[in-house]
């Protein structure tokens, strides 16, 4: 069974279809379809931003629509950086550049009180109209220093006790059966295969 990932990112695809197996997420570029998510991207909630996201491809493309949002939630920042998680820092710094910085403003932080989570949050629009959200989250802790060279964003700096190691850390197959994505992915799997 297919749906569609309303992304551009086939990495993104691939990846969620790994996750979501046996459902495959067919990505927007490649049902050729063309619009500007930044546009929409500016709701105050994930769930706003990955509907805004759906709702947007479900205005070319039919079928089951699905979109994330997701973000690293750090407690001592007061949540931040969150939704603006991909803008942290300014929008011209690198993954590496923005973990440096979320680094050098935790600073004073003691160890005690440097908890962090990714959280994502999958929001779904069904043909008939329906809509569904599913939300997964990683918790885990601040490190003081770039630790792991796999995954993206702020992987380098999340450590996951219980794992021992930061989610850069991680091999994929790991990564994909613990992650945020992979926790609302597999609810959203697990709803999809109970209702069909
Ligand atoms: P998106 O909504 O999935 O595009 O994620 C927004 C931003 O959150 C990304 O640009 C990253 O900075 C951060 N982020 C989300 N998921 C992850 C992850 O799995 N690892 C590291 N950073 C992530």
């Amino acid at each position: 069974m297919e749906f569609i990932l309303a992304s551009f990112n086939e990495n993104k695809a691939r990846e969620i279809s790994r996750i979501a197996a046996p459902l495959r997420a067919v990505s927007l570029s490649s049902l050729g379809v063309k619009l500007d998510f930044d546009a929409v991207e500016n709701g105050s909630t994930y769930e706003e931003n990955a509907f805004k996201k759906a709702a947007a491809a479900a205005e070319h493309v039919s079928g089951i629509i699905a979109a994330d949002d997701s973000g690293l939630e750090v407690e001592a920042l007061g949540g931040a950086p969150g939704l603006i998680s991909a803008r942290y820092g300014g929008s011209g710094l690198t993954d590496e550049q923005r973990c440096l910085r979320l680094l050098e403003e935790m600073r004073d932080i003691p160890d005690h009180a440097r908890a962090a989570r990714f959280v994502c949050v999958v929001a779904v629009i069904f043909p008939d109209g329906s809509r569904r959200v599913f939300t997964g989250e990683q918790r885990g802790v601040i490190t003081r220093e770039l630790r792991g060279s796999l995954g993206f964003g702020y992987d380098p700096v999340l450590f996951i006790p219980e794992l021992g190691r930061t989610v850069a850390e991680l091999d994929s197959d790991t990564k994909n059966r613990v992650s945020h994505r992979a926790i609302a992915f597999s609810k959203f799997r697990e709803f999809l295969l109970e209702k069909n």
